[in-house]
């Protein structure tokens, strides 16, 4: 299996936030999370990439164990998360931004940022011809040299996109990236979402817009206080009577 929790759990204090939760996903495939707020979506991404460390269980990807990797380990072996668009940086350019989040995520330590060597200076060159590439991508190209503060909110999700992809990642997690816009604007990020998964990458999205997942997933999974109540494709989903009765609501 690509990337396979086993009964993952999150404790903070007396609460499970994810609890024995396993989750296979596939290769090329997009999958998505969906469950109630509190649920514990967010909490899992954090657990597969390495912003938070398992209380329990494991994370493979590819099969290895990265339960207890950190995030920019985790990040260097092809794994990436998006995150909200309020991370980004306002008064910087979206390249800057591209570059900056680039680093943050990759470099182990301040030493390697600070310290130029002829390495990093290499590195640093490809880093820039990675942000561009990116950029172009997500359809970006013409704001480049704009200042986040300026941009539509729709082209922060996709500056949120390049960030994620600026890593090279295998697997890309999309925490609510339709989130806050339209939706012809929403339209439009599934087209992209679908153009990540044309070219190769894997897909796992939370979403709360269901008509948006149920044309999107191919594989979806419902969480609800922490613990998985059903795993399947859209349509399965659709007809499951215990999401039904704790999600969809009828
Ligand atoms: P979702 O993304 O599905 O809305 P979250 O994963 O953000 O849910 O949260 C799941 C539960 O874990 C919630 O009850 C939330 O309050 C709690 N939680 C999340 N992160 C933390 C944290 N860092 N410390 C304490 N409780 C947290
Ligand atoms: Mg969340």
């Amino acid at each position: 299996m690509f990337l396979e929790t086993k009964r993952l759990t999150k404790q903070f204090g007396g609460l499970f936030a994810v609890k024995d939760v396993d989750f296979s996903i596939e290769e090329g495939k997009i999958n998505a999370i969906i469950g109630p707020n509190g649920a514990g979506k967010s909490t899992f991404f954090n657990l597969v990439s390495g912003l938070y460390r398992p209380t329990s269980g494991q994370v493979l990807f590819k099969g290895k164990d990265i339960s207890n990797l950190k995030a920019n380990k985790v990040a260097k072996l092809g794994v990436a998360r998006t995150f909200q668009t309020t991370h980004l940086f306002e008064q910087a350019t979206v390249f800057d931004n591209v570059i900056v989040g680039h680093r943050l995520r990759t470099k182990a330590n301040l030493f390697d940022s600070i310290f130029h060597t002829k390495r990093l200076k290499r590195e640093e060159e490809q880093c820039k011809e990675k942000a561009l590439e990116v950029l172009q991508f997500v359809g970006l190209e013409h704001a480049v040299d704009h200042l986040v503060a300026n941009i539509s909110q729709e082209e922060k999700k996709r500056v949120a996109f390049a960030l994620a992809l600026a890593t090279d990642p295998e697997i890309v997690f999309l925490d609510e990236p339709t989130a806050g816009i339209n939706p012809d604007e929403t339209a439009e990020l599934s087209e992209l979402i679908e153009k990540m998964a044309e070219n190769g990458l894997t897909i796992c999205l939370i979403e709360h817009k269901m008509q948006m997942i149920m044309n999107l997933a191919e594989q979806i999974m419902v969480l609800n206080y922490g613990e998985k109540i059903a795993q399947g494709t859209p349509e399965e989903i659709n007809r499951n009577e215990e999401v039904i009765k704790a999600y969809l609501g009828g």
